[in-house]
């Protein structure tokens, strides 16, 4: 087997065979696995397939592993690659890279502050080479001299000698230790190795190979669990039912399952691997598509709602309250509303568009055009700070019109409460303001005929508002300023009709953005003073510790909560230190900005006292506020041009972009100032990235870039089950091509009633069915 190594090169733009050859196709000649058991089928109980045994089946169990099938649907998270091996000098800098060595030397360097430097030198042959990383002590333990390890990332030539920072690294047994099992090369279980002569290609078995890496618990072995995928792929893989019929697999140039399935796991090589992943994550992507298509479509068929015309008359009426032309996006994104509102089904929209892009007067045109027709409108912000905001401006719009207003809040009296809701309940309240817990519980409306939510992001994303209503439903119009990159809206809203407003309104001038190191305090403070005297307002912002279980709750069902409790917005729900805050504020006072009037926004503040706060800041009494990010969303404050963000790498992207987007509302630039303790690489790109870009969009797709998706999609904000092989990042295009693929079938058949699609239909109501509330579509 030795000497399989280098780079296959095969044609791959079709399967390897198209007939079933088990043991030569994705074998390899590892022919000491020859024992087919006939016997398996895909519901046979692991425990029963042969070299598994109860105790391991327990093990596969704590995966999710139950059947044969559901080992064969257990995807490799990863692969050990030994096709590209490098000798050290065929190293270069740029592509990533899988390089061999010995363990020789383990340093750990400590400097302090939590910071540290592990190198690890390697030889390899007569050469050397060192792997190194930052702030990661632990790491020393796993590794030890004699080693061989296989290391891929990328080389970069430091001086006389390679080097790979952070490199992804596999423990593996070389032939001249042990071989304990079937298979030549272990897991990266770090079993047993002889300190060799330096590992170099040529001494490595199965060079030339890629094998899966498993995502394991503690106790499984890889090798034990590849081994009992190859059992249960000869016994069965020509068993497994074809989702797609087959005309659609050409179409698509997909492999079929019988080939992909076995490359996914064994792949012959690099070109294989990527066809056959290609098939399954289209096909994880196009069942999630279809899915929401199907929602979508089920929304058009089955629910009616009041179609809200407008006619010149209306829209003459709107426009004349409004103290500003609307832009030409904004005009837009009312033409595609109105369009909606129209029809006899529920409009189901998401009106993105970057912080101070004006989202709320598109909103308020809808809401106007609902009242126009006397129905009932609700309009729901995730904090009550905003919540007021917005039935300011509907006041100051709506002055001298009979348009009657209500804004429920958490801090209400139970009668007054009550006495809100009957006034809701008769109707003669036509646009309710609050925030979604308050609004959602025991409001009942006469006729509603639109929901309006501010920053849906914040609400946990597929989470709608429990609303009480007879047999019409509400139009619905989301707005989200937290730009998340295409491929996850797409994914998190993909039932719903995206407008994205593109432009800006008139005179907005640019933020400038300043991350100095901490000496530049005095000359920022210097210039803030300076701002302030010339009439502007500013913020300070202090980071504050969300606690976890806070995150949990917003996402509860509203209707779990009663009206009346504490946790009425989505900030008060969070556990505030205020003491870094007050003292933050007290410096000031007495220090920077002691000629100045300052104020103190905070959640552990009562709904009157924020209230109060934001009002005199609003009207200029208070001229500078120090402020948890309770003002993050919404706020807007045009006269506020300055910003000073303590502790900035405490904040996520997208939170300082929302922050930032506080001092760009108005016609006088912004100045923003970010102090921060960055201690790692990560943090320090974030805030670079944040210096360099003010466009949300883009921000968003960096944030995403650096932190995964794992902060997206795979908590339970969106509601939907985490995807098990794609990868919204890395397949962007597939999203894309999946979607409208999913969107096309649904036009053509709009319940997938066609036998050829009933497979198709059956796997996206057995995995998102439920979560998406699907019903019995058909
Ligand atoms: P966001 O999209 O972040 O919710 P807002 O709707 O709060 O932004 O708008 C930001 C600011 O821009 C507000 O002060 C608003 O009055 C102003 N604005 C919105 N549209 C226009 C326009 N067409 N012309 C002038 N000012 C506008
Ligand atoms: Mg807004």
């Amino acid at each position: 087997m030795k000497g399989e190594g280098g780079r296959r090169k095969e044609e791959n733009s079709t399967p390897p065979t198209t007939n079933h050859q088990p043991l030569t196709r994705y074998n390899r000649g590892m022919s000491q696995i020859s024992d087919k058991s006939p016997s398996i089928e895909l519901a046979t109980p692991i425990q029963f397939v042969k070299g598994c045994g109860g105790q391991r089946a327990e093990l596969l169990a704590k995966l999710g592993i139950v059947t044969a099938r559901d080992l064969l649907f257990f995807f490799p998270r990863d692969y050990q690659d030994l096709t590209d091996l490098r000798g050290i000098d065929q190293l270069e800098e740029g592509p990533l890279v899988s390089v061999l060595g010995t363990v020789e030397e383990i340093d750990l360097q400590d400097r302090g502050m939590g910071r540290s430097i592990l190198g690890i030198l390697l030889r390899q042959g007569t050469g050397h080479f060192r792997a190194l990383w930052f702030n990661q002590p632990f790491l020393r333990d796993k590794y030890r001299r004699g080693q061989t390890l296989l290391l891929s990332g990328k080389a970069k030539r430091r001086g006389m000698r390679w080097e790979m920072v952070h490199p992804h690294v596999q423990v593996v047994e070389t032939d001249n230790s042990p071989a304990s099992s079937p298979s030549p090369l272990a897991g990266e279980g770090g079993e047993r190795s002889e300190p060799g002569e330096g590992a170099t290609v040529a001494n490595v078995p199965l060079a030339g190979q890629l094998l899966p890496i498993y995502p394991l618990t503690e106790g499984l072995a890889q090798r034990h669990v590849r081994q009992l995928v190859r059992r249960v792929l000869d016994a069965c893989v020509d068993r497994l039912e074809e989702v797609f019929p087959v005309a659609y697999l050409n179409q698509k140039r997909l492999w079929p399952i019988h080939a992909a399935l076995p490359q996914l796991h064994f792949p012959a090589n690099l070109a294989s691997l990527e066809q056959a992943r290609r098939r399954f994550v289209y096909q994880e992507l196009l069942i999630l598509q279809l899915a929401l298509a199907l929602k979508r479509q089920q929304a058009h068929d089955s629910l009616r709602a009041l179609p809200l015309e407008l006619t010149a008359k209306i829209d003459a009426r709107i426009r004349r309250l409004f103290p500003f032309q609307l832009t030409a996006g904004q005009n837009q994104a009312v033409a595609q509303i109105a369009a909606d509102m129209a029809r006899s089904y529920p409009m189901n929209r998401l009106l993105q568009g970057d912080v101070g892009s004006g989202k709320t007067i598109v909103a308020v045109y809808a809401m106007l055009l609902a009242v126009a027709h006397k129905s009932q409108v609700v309009l729901m912000a995730p904090t009550e700070v905003l919540a007021r905001q917005h039935i300011e401006t509907l006041d100051r719009l709506l002055a001298g019109s009979h348009t009657r207003l209500g804004l429920l809040t958490g801090g209400q009296t139970a009668k007054a409460r009550q006495g809100l809701l009957a006034e809701i309940a008769s109707g003669e309240i036509h646009i309710v303001v609050g925030t979604q817990a308050v609004v959602a519980g025991d409001v009942s409306f006469e006729r509603l005929g639109l929901v309006v939510i501010d920053e849906q992001h914040k609400f946990g994303v597929r989470q709608r508002a429990a609303l009480k209503n007879a047999s019409v439903h509400p139009h619905y119009l989301v707005m989200t300023a937290t730009p998340i990159p295409r491929t996850v809206s797409m994914t998190l809203f993909g039932d719903l009709d995206v407008t994205t407003l593109a432009d800006s309104p008139p005179g907005r001038q640019n933020v400038h953005t300043y991350f100095p190191p901490a000496e530049e305090r005095p000359r920022w403070w210097e210039f803030y003073r300076k701002k302030l005297a010339e009439g502007r307002q500013g913020y300070v912002i202090v980071p504050l510790v969300e606690s976890s279980q806070a995150e949990d709750a917003e996402t509860e069902s509203p209707e779990t909560e009663s009206p009346e409790t504490e946790s009425q917005d989505v900030e008060s729900q969070t556990q505030l230190p205020t003491a870094s805050l007050e003292a933050t504020y007290e410096a000031l006072a007495n220090g920077e900005l002691e000629a100045f009037r300052i104020g103190l926004i905070h959640g552990r503040m009562s709904p009157p006292e924020k209230h109060a706060a934001m009002t005199a800041f609003r009207r200029g009494e208070i001229q500078v506020l120090v402020a948890t990010s309770v003002i993050e969303v919404g706020v807007d404050v045009p006269n506020a041009t300055l910003m000073t963000i303590e502790g900035a790498e405490r904040f996520g992207l997208a939170q300082l972009h929302q922050l930032r987007g506080r001092i760009s509302r108005g016609s006088f630039p912004g100045y923003c100032c970010l102090f921060a303790n960055a201690e790692t690489d990560e943090a320090v790109a974030r805030l670079k990235a944040f210096v360099e870009s003010s466009d949300g969009f883009r921000l968003a797709e960096i944030d995403f870039a650096l932190r995964g998706p794992g902060d997206l999609l795979g908590t339970r904000q969106h509601g939907l089950p985490p995807l098990r092989i794609a990868d919204l990042l890395r397949d962007a295009s597939a999203v894309a091509e999946a979607r409208q693929d999913a969107r096309a079938l649904v036009e053509s058949d709009p319940t997938l009633a066609l036998p050829e699609h009933a497979l198709l239909r059956r796997m996206a109501l057995v995995r998102y069915g439920k979560s998406l509330d699907l019903g019995d579509v058909g």
